[in-house]
This record gives structure tokens, sequence and C-alpha cells, in this order.
């Protein structure tokens, strides 16, 4: 029998009790150039609670086999923990069916599997696909793949100065052209959250089918497929306090039937001859290969961690955060956020005019203060704002005020060391 270590359940409080759950982050107690480690890059990727370590640890102690194949105990047991992490993402994401719910390499893979394996085949020269000018690369660079391939066109939603789509440009870009919607839950550089819900109804009022690319989203949102209607939706287990290498694409099981699979291998067929191969069934047909096994039970133990929080306590946590956070950097001088939208997850980007982002984070990072500097693979983000680069500090749940003090500090120190204060 398949015994998966527990998740401590931080939900039976009424107030979480934040202290405690940022204890189960082993990693976050470290110091950092001598100062207590403030990891605000929590959008780039996020530190793994005890309870997801434990799991995988376990995975490899007791259980380590490959799935699907051994007729012995021990490969029944990793193919359990495996399918029944399937299962708790299946409800996590509200999907009407186990088989809609795909193990990927991450959000990237998602997307390109549904640019290759969906888009691919049934575009045409002239055709159009629609994404937003807030994407990550990983919501572009396949498209454009596919445009290249096909002779398709990408077309773009334009945003305001707020960094919010601007919606009428987004209904007067639906055409007959348009094939397939792709767009952000929640913008990586800017922190906006798309309204979603009314752009795939408005798609779906012309049969476009529509992905959501969730990898912001997920840590932070409720999510239901079911209600959103989206047709394809993709996260990264990484940015959800799972392992690195793991992600889910949910696809409505109509649209994974029709089509062909990503790649060719072992589990992904039913029957093969040198003349001819028959497809395994949903969601096998596009899982080929030996799977991220140990990944997929972190992504499980993972989501039991963060259900058990309850996402609507992660939601007020990070709000208050972001709050506070907003609050402190509007008395820095020469501080500019760029990505003001009214909805608005966890994401504080700014630029200084006293330095330039990467010497921000540079100053930051001596007072053990952990920020993103760049384009955060979003350079058409950039472009937007006119800035080179912004500098991004990112929340989650386990960051406390004292995080943003010591950054707030720090911020102050950009500025004394810029304007020659500090010698
Ligand atoms: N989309 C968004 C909005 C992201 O923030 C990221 C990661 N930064 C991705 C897609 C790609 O995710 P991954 O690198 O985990 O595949």
């Amino acid at each position: 029998m398949f015994t998966a270590p527990q998740a401590t359940d931080h939900k039976s409080l009424s107030a979480p009790d934040w202290s405690a759950i940022r204890a189960d982050f082993p990693l976050l107690s470290q110091l950092a150039h001598q100062q207590p480690l403030a990891y605000l890059d929590n959008a780039a990727t996020t530190q793994k609670p005890n309870a997801v370590i434990d799991s995988i640890t376990h995975f490899y102690r007791f259980d380590n086999a490959n799935v699907h194949r051994g007729a012995y105990q021990l490969s029944e047991r990793a193919t359990l923990a495996f399918e029944t992490a399937r299962d708790k993402i299946q409800r996590f994401l509200h999907a009407p069916s186990r088989e809609e719910v795909i193990f990927v390499r991450g959000a990237t893979e998602a997307i390109n599997l549904v640019a290759q394996s969906y888009a691919r085949p049934r575009l045409k020269p002239g055709d159009e696909i629609l994404i937003s000018a807030m994407e990550h690369h990983s919501n572009i660079v396949p498209w454009q793949m596919v445009c290249l391939q096909t002779g398709a066109l990408l077309k773009v939603v334009p945003i305001n100065d707020s960094a919010e789509i601007n919606i009428a440009e987004y209904q007067a870009l639906l055409n007959k052209k348009t094939k397939v919607v792709a767009l952000t839950h929640l913008s990586n550089a800017l922190g906006s959250i798309t309204p979603v819900d009314q752009m795939i109804a408005m798609a779906h009022a012309r049969e476009i089918p529509v992905l959501v690319d969730g990898a912001q989203a997920a840590p932070h949102l409720s999510l239901d497929v079911k209600q959103l209607d989206c047709d394809f939706y993709t996260f990264s287990g990484h940015k959800i306090y799972a392992p690195t290498g793991i992600g889910v694409l949910y696809g409505k099981q109509s649209y994974l039937e029709a089509m062909e699979p990503y790649q060719g291998g072992g589990d992904m067929i039913s029957r093969v001859s040198f003349e001819h191969s028959d497809y395994n069934c949903l969601p096998y047909k596009f899982e080929a290969g030996t799977p991220n096994i140990a990944g997929v039970i972190g992504l499980g133990a993972a989501i039991d961690y963060i259900q058990a929080i309850g996402i609507d306590h992660i939601k007020q946590r990070e709000r208050l955060l972001l709050d506070y956070a907003t609050a402190g950097v509007s008395l820095i001088k020469g501080l500019r956020i760029i990505g003001t939208a009214r909805d608005k997850a966890s994401i504080l980007s700014f630029v200084m005019d006293s330095a330039h982002p990467h010497d921000i984070s540079t100053i930051l990072d001596q007072q053990g203060v952990a920020i993103r500097a760049g384009h955060h693979c979003a350079m058409p983000v950039m472009t937007r704002f006119d800035v080179p680069a912004t500098a991004r500090a990112s929340f989650s749940f386990y960051n406390n005020e004292s995080d943003i003090d010591q950054f707030l500090q720090g911020l102050h120190l950009v500025n004394n060391i810029f304007s020659g204060k500090n010698g």
C-alpha cells in the first residue's frame, strides 16, 4: 500500500499560523551575506516545503520503480502514487476527467505541445493566432514557430498604461481568420490578472479555442477549468512549490482526442509493428517515455500542501504583502511601478531613476534580499513600457513583513549609494 507523507493540516486553524508555515520551508531559514534571507523571487521559482521534499525522498527510498510496466509490487506502488497525483491535480483544476490531465515538463512544453499537435496541422496561410501584449516568451515563440511552419499570422492584443488588456481591441481583433487564442492568466512581468473568463466567452462566441497560460496563476488564484471553460490550461510545478521538470497540460477531451501525439515512444502506444503503430488512450497518448515520476509525486504533495492552507487564505495573505510592499515603495524617491492593473497579484515590477535594475538587484543581494532584474522573458513588455529592464519582487504566502522591510531598506540604500550619500 502506498503511504505518502502527509502535509501539515494548516487549514484546520481558522487563521493560518504564517510563521509555522514559513518554518515548513527549510531553505528560508538560511543567511545570505550574513543577513536573514529574504527570498522575493517567487515568480521565477518557489521554495519547497518539507512535505514535498519528504514525498520525493520517500519515493526514492521505498517506492522507486518504473510506472505502468512492472508486474511486481514495487512498480504497482510507484504507479499508484503517480496516478494518485493525477487525481489530485484533476480535483485541483476541477477538470471533468483525469484523462484530461497530461504530465509534461512545464508550462513551456505544454504550450509547445498544443502549438505543434493542435495548431500546426490545422492552420493555413493567412489564419491568425491571437495573444496578448503581456505574454511570457513561452507563450509567444511556440506560436511564432507555428506561424513560420504554416503561414499563419501572429496578432497581438494591446495593453493600456496600467498593463490591462484592451477588451475593445480584443473584440475587434477576433475574426473569421482567428484560429487560436492564447492568453496569460497572470503576467509574470507586471502582475496583471487577465479577465480570461470574459475573453474565453468572447472567443467561444466565434468557436475559437483558448489556451490559458496559468504558470503564474496556479500558485495564487483558485482554478476551475470547467467554470472558465478554457480549452487548454497549462502550469509548471516549480512555481507551485513542487520540483522543476514537471508541469501539467489540461485539455478538453474532445480536443485531445482529435490531436496527434506530440512525441513518439514508449507508453504512448497500444500496439507497434514496423508497418504501423496504434496510439494509447488519453492521457498516455501525450506522455511518451518514462515520466518524471518523483516530480509528479512531489507535485501531488505540493497541491495537498497548498490546499491544506486554503487558497483563500493564500490570496488574502499575498494581497496583504503586496499592499504592504506597494505602500512601502511609494515612499522611495524616483521609483516607478511598472504594472498598476486594478486586478493584480503578488508581483511588483519597478524601475528607479537612480540605478539600473541590475545594480538594484546586486545591492539588494548584499543585503540578503533576492529579487529578479531583467526582461523576465517578456521582452515585448519592456518595449511597451519603454524600459530596458525592470527590477521585480514577487511574493509568496511564506514571506512576511520583515522580508519586505529588508527589501525596502535595501531600496533606500540604493538611492543613498547612487546619490553619493554613502560615500
Ligand atoms: N508563462 C509564464 C507567465 C511564466 O511566468 C513562465 C515562467 N517564468 C512560463 C510561462 C514558463 O514556465 P516554465 O519555464 O516553467 O516552463
